[in-house]
C-alpha cells in the first residue's frame, strides 16, 4: 500500500497532473530521424489521441553517412524517403523539408523566419523541438550543433516572432497571419519534469526507427538500437511509475 502511494505521487509530480489535449502539433527537428529518436513514442500517442502532427525537418541529412564519396543528393534522397516512411508509422500527417545543408546551421534570422512561416502555416498548439543549449551531462549526440541551432531558432520563432504581427512582415503578404503557440516540449535525456507514458506506443517507435535504415544499420557500425532504446525508456519510466516513458521539459508559453 505504502509502495503504491509513493509511485502515484512520483507520477503526478513527474507529469504535472492530467495529460493535456492538443489539436495540432509541430515537431521541428534538425535531421531526419531526430523526431523518432527523441519523441517517437509521444508523437504516436498524440496522433492516436487525435492530434494532427506535422514534422519540419530543417536539414537534408546529407552528413549522416560514413562514405565521403557518396553524393549529398543521393544520401539526402534516401533520408527523405526513410523519414516519410517513419512518419507514416507514427501517424504523422505531413513532413515539411526545409532543405538546409546538414551540419551548417546557425540560429540566424533566416532560419527563424523559415520556422515562423511553418508555425504560422500549421498553427500548432504544441511545438516539440531540441534543447536550445549544450547540456554537458547528456550524451554528446544530443548537443549536435544543428540541434542547438534549431532549438534556439524555434524558441525565438515561438516567442516572440510567430505571435508578433510586426515581426517578419513579408510573411503577412504571403498570407501567414500571427499565431500563438500554447506549449513547447523539449526532450530531456532522463531528467525532464514531464514524463509521457509510452508503454502503448514503444513498439511503434521501434518500428519507425527501423525505417531509418541508413542510420541504424550503417555498414561496420551496426548497433542494437532496439535494446538500447528499450533499456533507456525503461529507466526513464521507472522515475514516473510507467513501464516505458519519454522525458520532456514542458514549457507553457
Ligand atoms: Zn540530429
Amino acid at each position: 500500500m505504502a509502495k503504491k502511494k509513493k509511485t502515484a505521487s512520483r507520477r503526478s509530480a513527474a507529469s504535472n497532473g492530467k495529460a493535456p489535449k492538443f489539436d495540432r502539433v509541430l515537431v521541428v527537428s534538425a535531421h531526419p530521424d531526430d523526431p523518432e529518436f527523441s519523441a517517437g513514442g509521444s508523437v504516436a500517442k498524440l496522433a492516436k489521441g487525435g492530434a494532427k502532427v506535422t514534422y519540419v525537418i530543417v536539414t537534408d541529412g546529407s552528413q549522416g553517412g560514413e562514405d565521403p564519396k557518396q553524393k549529398d543528393s543521393e544520401l539526402a534522397a534516401i533520408r527523405e524517403k526513410e523519414q516519410r516512411a517513419a512518419a507514416k508509422v507514427l501517424g504523422v500527417k505531413k513532413v515539411e523539408f526545409l532543405g538546409y545543408k546538414d551540419g551548417h546551421l546557425a540560429p540566424d534570422l533566416k532560419l527563424r523566419h523559415d520556422i515562423v512561416r511553418m508555425i504560422r502555416k500549421h498553427k500548432p498548439d504544441l511545438v516539440i523541438t531540441h534543447l536550445p543549449g549544450r547540456a554537458i551531462d547528456m550524451p554528446m549526440g544530443g548537443s549536435h550543433p544543428d540541434h542547438l541551432a534549431v532549438g534556439e531558432a524555434t524558441m525565438a520563432a515561438v516567442y516572440p516572432d510567430s505571435r508578433n504581427p510586426r515581426a517578419f512582415r513579408s510573411l503577412l503578404k504571403e498570407g501567414y497571419e500571427p499565431h500563438v503557440v500554447k506549449e513547447v516540449w523539449i526532450p530531456f535525456w532522463t531528467s525532464g519534469d514531464y514524463m509521457v507514458d509510452i508503454t502503448p506506443t514503444l513498439d511503434l517507435k521501434i518500428e519507425a526507427l527501423k525505417k531509418h535504415k541508413s542510420q541504424v544499420a550503417k555498414p561496420g557500425r551496426e548497433w542494437d538500437f532496439e535494446k538500447f532504446m528499450r533499456k533507456r525508456h525503461r529507466e526513464v519510466g521507472k522515475k514516473a511509475g510507467y513501464r516505458y516513458a519519454e522525458s520532456f521539459k514542458r514549457i507553457t508559453v
